[in-house]
C-alpha cells in the first residue's frame, strides 16, 4: 500500500491503477527519481494505457498553470462567444495563426455576427476568405449559419451532438466549441493534441491512423467524464483552459516540425519521449501519397486595363472561384494564340510571364504563363468568361494559386 501511495504522488498515476501497481512494482521504487520510475512503468504498459495514465488531474493542473502564465494574446481569445470560437476554429484549420489573426479581425468587421454571415453575398464571402485556401470551409460556414438562423433561432446550439450534425462541423470543432464557448466537458483532439500525447506517452504508432485518433479522443473523453471530476467542480474555467492549453502546448512548445522546446514544457519531467530522447522520432506518421502534378498554362488576356477572367465550375477544386483564363497542359505560343482567336478575339502581342507553382493538398499546379494583348472587342467572350478591370479585380476573390500573377499586375 505504501508503494502505491508513493507511486500516486510521485507519478500522478491515478487510483485506477493503484491496486495492480502495488503488486507489480517493487518497494525500492521509492528511492528512484520520478523519471526513472516512469520509464520503468512504461516498460510494463501498452501505449494506449500510457496515454490514459497521462491524462490525470495532476497533469491537467500542471498544464493549465503553465497556460495561464504563458498563453499568447490572440484576437479570438479576447472573448469566447460561440460565434467567435466557431469562426476561429474553422479559420485555423489548415491556415497559420499569423495569417488568420488579421483575416479573423477583417472578417468580423464585415460580418460581426452569425446573421450577417448567413445573409452575406457569396462574392463578398469569397473575397473575405481570399488567400486562406480551402474555400469549402467558407461555404460550409455560411451553410451552417443559415441552418442555425433557420432552425436554432440564430444561436449556436450548446450541445455537442447537435453541433456535430451541422455543415462543416466535425467532432474536433464540435468539441472545441463545446469546451471553449459552452464550458462543456467534451474532448477536442486534433493533430496537435495527438502529437503532444503521442510524445508524452512515447506512443510509436502512426498518429494518422483513424483507430489511433479515435482511441486518443476516447481516452481524453473518459478523463473528462470521470477523471477530472474535482477540477470540473472547483474551476469554472477548467474546460476552456484545459482545451486551449493543450492546443497552445502543441503550437508553441511541443512543436510539429523539428525539435520541441522541452525545457519550457510543463511535462518535461514526466514525458517519456523526452526521457528516452525520442522527441524528434515521435510522432510517427505514415508517408502521405505523393501529390499529383498538373501542368497548366495561364493566359493573362488583356485589352487595355481589362483582364479576361473565368469563373470555375461549381464542383471540384476551387469550385465557383474566379481565375485567369487558361488551359490544362503546357500550350505553345501558337496554341495559346489559337485559344484567343477561338474566343473571337484578335491577338496583338504575346509575351511569356514568370512560371509559378501552387501546392494543394493532393495536387500541385506547375504553371507556365503568357500575357496576350488583344484589340478591343464588344463580343461576349463566352460561357464562364468575363472582363474585369483592375478596380473590379481588387474586389473580386481570386485564389492565392494565382498570387504570382496577381502580384505581377499589382492586383493585390
Ligand atoms: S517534454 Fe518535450 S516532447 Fe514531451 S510533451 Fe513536452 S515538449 Fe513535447
Amino acid at each position: 500500500m505504501m508503494g502505491t501511495l508513493i507511486m500516486e504522488r510521485r507519478t500522478g498515476i491515478g487510483p485506477a491503477y493503484s491496486a495492480w501497481e502495488a503488486d507489480i512494482l517493487p518497494l525500492n521504487y521509492r528511492r528512484m527519481p520520478t523519471r526513472e520510475i516512469i520509464l520503468q512503468i512504461a516498460d510494463f504498459l501498452k501505449p494506449d494505457t500510457m496515454i490514459f495514465m497521462w491524462i490525470n488531474e495532476q497533469r491537467a493542473e500542471e498544464l493549465i498553470a503553465w497556460y495561464r502564465k504563458n498563453r499568447r494574446e490572440l484576437p479570438w481569445r479576447r472573448d469566447s462567444s460561440p460565434y467567435h470560437v466557431w469562426l476561429s476554429e474553422i479559420m485555423l484549420q489548415q491556415t497559420r495563426v499569423e495569417f488568420v489573426k488579421e483575416r479573423y479581425l477583417r472578417f468580423l468587421e464585415e460580418l460581426p455576427d452569425l446573421l450577417s454571415l448567413a445573409e452575406c453575398e457569396e462574392e463578398k464571402l469569397m473575397k473575405l476568405w481570399e488567400g486562406m485556401g480551402y474555400y469549402s470551409r467558407a461555404r460550409n460556414l455560411q451553410k451552417c449559419a443559415r441552418v442555425i438562423a433557420g432552425q436554432y433561432g440564430g444561436e449556436l446550439p450548446a450541445d455537442f451532438n447537435t453541433l456535430k450534425s451541422l455543415p462543416g462541423i466535425g467532432p474536433y470543432t464540435a468539441g472545441a466549441i463545446s469546451a471553449i464557448a459552452f464550458h462543456l466537458p467534451r474532448a477536442a483532439v486534433d493533430g496537435n493534441v495527438m502529437r503532444v500525447f503521442a510524445r508524452a506517452a512515447a506512443d510509436e504508432r502512426d498518429i494518422r491512423r483513424e483507430d489511433v485518433k479515435k482511441e486518443y479522443t476516447e481516452k481524453v473523453q473518459s478523463f473528462l467524464d470521470a477523471g477530472a471530476a474535482s477540477l470540473l467542480e472547483t474551476d469554472p474555467l477548467f474546460m476552456p483552459s484545459f482545451t486551449q492549453a493543450l492546443m497552445e502546448l502543441g503550437a508553441i512548445v511541443c512543436l510539429p516540425n523539428g525539435k520541441p522546446v522541452c525545457e519550457s514544457c510543463p511535462w518535461k519531467n514526466s514525458c517519456l519521449s523526452h526521457a528516452r530522447g525520442l522527441e524528434e522520432v515521435i510522432p510517427v506518421r505514415a508517408k502521405k501519397k505523393a501529390r499529383r502534378i498538373e501542368q497548366r498554362t495561364i493566359l493573362i488576356i488583356r485589352e487595355g486595363e481589362r483582364f479576361l477572367m473565368h469563373k470555375r465550375d461549381r464542383r471540384g477544386l476551387l469550385a465557383g472561384l474566379n481565375e485567369f483564363a487558361g488551359a490544362e497542359g503546357y500550350l505553345s505560343r501558337k496554341e495559346a494564340l489559337r485559344y484567343v482567336t477561338d474566343l473571337g478575339l484578335e491577338p496583338l502581342k504575346i509575351s511569356p510571364l514568370p512560371e509559378a507553382k501552387h501546392i494543394f493538398t493532393h495536387v500541385e499546379w506547375h504553371m507556365k504563363a503568357y500575357e496576350i494583348l488583344v484589340s478591343p472587342s464588344e463580343r461576349d467572350p463566352g460561357p464562364g468568361l468575363f472582363w474585369a478591370d483592375k478596380k473590379e479585380l481588387h474586389h473580386t476573390a481570386v485564389p492565392s494559386a494565382f498570387r504570382t500573377y496577381l502580384e505581377y499586375y499589382d492586383l493585390r
